[in-house]
């Protein structure tokens, strides 16, 4: 039987999700944090259901977070090597998908950098997908760990100021906050040097800001971004120096924002680009350790929800 508040298919990104369907989501995975605290750390939701890893980019943790997440279920996990698989040799995106597609698996977590690339392989095949991340488009989970984390350390989301500073042109990260925050009913501000702020934004929605002593007055979430050099043709900023000068989070310009604002940062952090190391190691204030470890909670949630329906859609023959 599909899950009755979230009845989807994939989770290709947050734009469009109601804020039932994002408190659900939080919900479950609120009750994933425990589990993982537990020396035990496994639950058999998904025993014998088969997730598969497809990752066309480089990834750390959000790799390692959907494995660790699928494995703590109990399913069974492959890791697609991109760089040693056909994808190598030249077969196209659809080819892999449908190549995966006819092993059976039950879901398919994706990432790809080019935006619309996950979407295109989830109309292709008949299992779940999420995506991973796709170019500056999306990445959900990131969003909805970040949320968690927000609001568990904020005890809400609606009425927050969360100013997301940095390079916010190339992030799908900042993308999918945005949907997320503001369908939750926060205050979203962006904070960015002009070169790094993405035309129409502020229809959206958001806030716009180029002074990061403007922008993070009286802010209760201060989310920090990478820069994004892999995506940038040309040149976006003028030197890592002065680009840490007027928008690197240090403490001077993080007392702007309230006492006990929360500093994050999705990761990898470029320390001395766009954070300090003192701020980014401030236990007291930095929520950055704990992004990490909600994301397996996030992602077991979400590839349990996804498997399930899953089950139910391939039942009723419904194809995709
Ligand atoms: N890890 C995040 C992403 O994949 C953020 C980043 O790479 O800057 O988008």
């Amino acid at each position: 039987m599909k899950d009755q508040v979230f009845p989807h298919r994939h989770l290709l990104g947050i734009e469009g999700l109601t804020p039932i369907e994002i408190n659900h989501l939080l919900d479950l995975s609120e009750r994933y944090i425990a589990v993982n605290r537990s020396s035990k750390k496994t639950n058999e939701s998904l025993k014998g259901r088969t997730i598969i890893n497809l990752f066309f980019e480089n990834s750390t943790r959000t790799r390692t977070s959907f494995e660790l997440a699928a494995l703590r279920l109990g399913a069974n996990v492959i890791n697609m090597q991109v760089e040693t698989s056909s994808v190598a040799k030249g077969e196209t995106l659809i080819d892999t998908a449908v190549t995966l597609n006819a092993m059976h698996p039950d879901v398919l977590a994706v990432r790809h950098s080019d935006s619309g690339a996950v979407k295109l392989l989830a109309d292709k095949v008949n299992c779940g997908v999420v995506n991973g991340g796709d170019g500056s488009h999306e990445h959900p989970t990131q969003a909805l760990l970040d949320a968690l984390t927000i609001r568990r350390r904020k005890g809400r989301l609606s009425g927050l100021i969360v100013a997301i500073c940095g390079d916010v042109l190339h992030s799908r990260v900042a993308r999918s906050n945005f949907y997320l925050l503001l369908t939750m009913g926060a205050r979203v501000r962006i904070i960015a040097p002009k070169t790094l702020i993405p035309s129409g934004v502020n229809r959206l929605g958001v806030e716009v800001f180029t002074d990061m002593s403007k922008g993070l007055k009286d802010a209760d979430i201060v989310m920090m971004l990478r820069v994004q050099n892999e995506r940038m043709k040309g040149s976006f900023i003028p030197s890592v120096r002065e680009y840490f000068r007027f928008f690197g989070l240090d403490r001077q310009k993080l007392a702007q924002a309230k006492p006990d604002a929360l500093i994050m940062h999705p990761g990898p952090m470029n320390r001395g680009t766009e954070i300090d190391s003192d701020v980014a190691d401030d236990f007291e204030r930095s929520a950055i350790r704990e992004q990490v470890e909600l994301g397996v909670a996030v992602r077991m949630a979400v590839l349990e929800v996804l498997a399930k329906n899953n089950m139910a859609f391939t039942s009723a023959g419904a194809g995709k």
